[in-house]
């Protein structure tokens, strides 16, 4: 629509006097502009997208919306029974009017299922199921798809003419696999060398973001071993449940880690010798590293003399999500001429980080709140003096700046020293599976115990 009205109006100018040339030479120009920065956009959000997939849930909601027309009443035995989209604009009595259905009966049902779900939540997308009585003006029952594996049911009680609702739930079927994998390219093409889906890559790559780099430090010839949950419904995989142990060599260097959840049901990742993966800091703030400007002396690209750096420039698209480096307060949210939109943030042990040149500032984010490692606070951008889209990342300790890359960042609590040893028990086992090699010397029971389907949880499997 804007590019047809756009072009219709370039070539009124073109069929104006040569000497407008200016006028064509300007508008030609802001066209190219409004291109690029459209293709900047979309190259920036795919960036986005790329990095931040939230790893599971996702998937089986991009369906497309139906038309109506395309969903036709099926016979079933006595009722009939129709299968639609909920359409953007719907609500549940639109949605209900477009297959025949009064504002009487489809407000009865509204009401007698508000106890359990409001249907006033409904979403595009997501599906919906009429049965409908032989005269086709009667709901015998109504089935709204919540989730993958969960919907609401509502029936119509034939004595009374009432109607009830419940939320039914079909449990995932889980089972424990092993995964193993060498790196040719990068994480997430060998990932789907193995036949695994890109949301694996995703979680393992949070997983180690404490201990590796996945731009930088990667190469030809680490390798992986995981063994994950997999969720499947009706025989169809679905999700991925928990990494339960994974083992990554990366440059010769093996890290191994595991889930363990303690007697009190504390669940958390843990190096065999105990310690917490999860450290104080990420190492970055951003879903992904890419330094363009080191901490100390350099030439300041716009002020043009040597000024101490008083932290680490990281590039990344404008809009790239910034997450906070460790938990903390909101010390200060503000916007002037040198650091453009920033946030500082207060953590413990006198810790302070600093967060420049944002494009913007997270909703809710406010001076006083208190935010998880990892929340996200606010956007990459290009706000006061810098040349380009980047985050200057700063981190100060008592009042004093140093170079965050080399912060030696504390872990977090490691596995309580009452629960050590069965820790060390759950952990050799499963150790044993993921060194590959030895895979071999195990007996098969072993294996089948630790590899076989398990009700969804934290079971050990001895
Ligand atoms: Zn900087």
């Amino acid at each position: 629509m804007i590019y047809l009205k756009l072009s219709h109006y370039l070539k009124g100018i073109l069929r104006h006097d040569p000497r407008h040339k200016r006028v064509v030479f300007f508008s030609g120009l802001l066209f190219g502009l409004i291109l690029a920065s459209i293709s900047v956009f979309i190259s920036a959000s795919w960036v986005v997208n790329e990095f931040q997939a939230p790893p599971l849930k996702t998937i089986t909601d991009r369906r497309p919306l139906t038309d109506s027309n395309s969903a036709a009443l099926k016979k079933e035995g006595e009722l009939l029974k129709l299968e639609n989209f909920v359409r953007r604009g719907d609500t549940i009595i639109t949605a209900l009017a477009r297959a025949g259905i009064n504002y009487e009966p489809a407000y009865k049902l509204f009401q007698a299922v508000k106890p359990i779900y409001d249907l006033k939540k409904i979403s595009a997308g997501k599906k919906y199921t009429l049965f409908l009585s032989s005269s086709g003006k009667e709901i015998e029952k109504f089935k709204y798809e919540l989730d993958v594996n969960r919907y609401v049911e509502v029936s119509r009680d034939e004595r009374n003419n009432l109607y009830s609702g419940k939320i039914v739930t079909i449990p995932f079927d889980v089972k424990k696999e092993f995964i193993k994998g060498e790196i040719t390219y990068s994480l997430f093409e060998s990932i789907m060398k193995c036949g695994e889906k890109p949301e694996l890559a995703d979680l393992l790559a949070s997983l180690y973001e404490y201990d590796v780099d996945f731009n930088r430090d990667i190469q030809v010839g680490d390798s992986f071993a995981v063994i994950v949950e997999k969720k499947y419904l009706h025989g169809q995989f679905s999700s991925y449940g928990n990494v339960l142990a994974s083992e990554f060599v990366n440059r010769g260097k093996t890290i191994r880690l595991l889930r363990y959840t303690d007697p009190e049901s504390f669940s958390a990742y843990y190096h065999p010798d105990g310690r917490s993966v999860r450290k104080m800091f990420l190492r970055c703030p951003l879903p992904f590293m890419h330094v363009t400007s080191r901490y100390g002396n350099r030439r300041h690209p716009i002020l043009g003399f040597s000024a101490g750096h008083h932290g680490v420039d990281f590039g990344a698209p404008s809009g790239t999500i910034i997450r906070a480096s460790a938990a903390g307060v909101i010390q200060a949210i503000g916007n002037d001429s040198t650091r453009g939109k920033y946030i500082s943030i207060r953590h413990p042990n006198f810790y302070t980080s600093h967060y420049y040149h944002l494009s913007g500032v997270a909703k809710d984010i406010k001076t006083g709140l208190k935010v998880d490692q990892g929340q996200l606070i606010g956007y990459v951008g290009s706000t006061g003096l810098s040349t380009g889209p980047h985050l200057h990342y700063g981190m100060e300790k008592s009042g004093r700046y140093f170079n965050p890359l080399q912060l030696e960042s504390p872990a977090k609590e490691p596995v309580k020293q009452q629960y050590f040893v069965d820790f060390k028990h759950y952990a050799d086992r499963y150790f044993l599976v993921l060194s590959g090699s030895k895979l071999v010397n195990i007996p098969p029971a072993v294996q089948d115990a630790l590899l076989s389907p398990v009700a969804f949880g934290d079971q050990k499997p001895f």
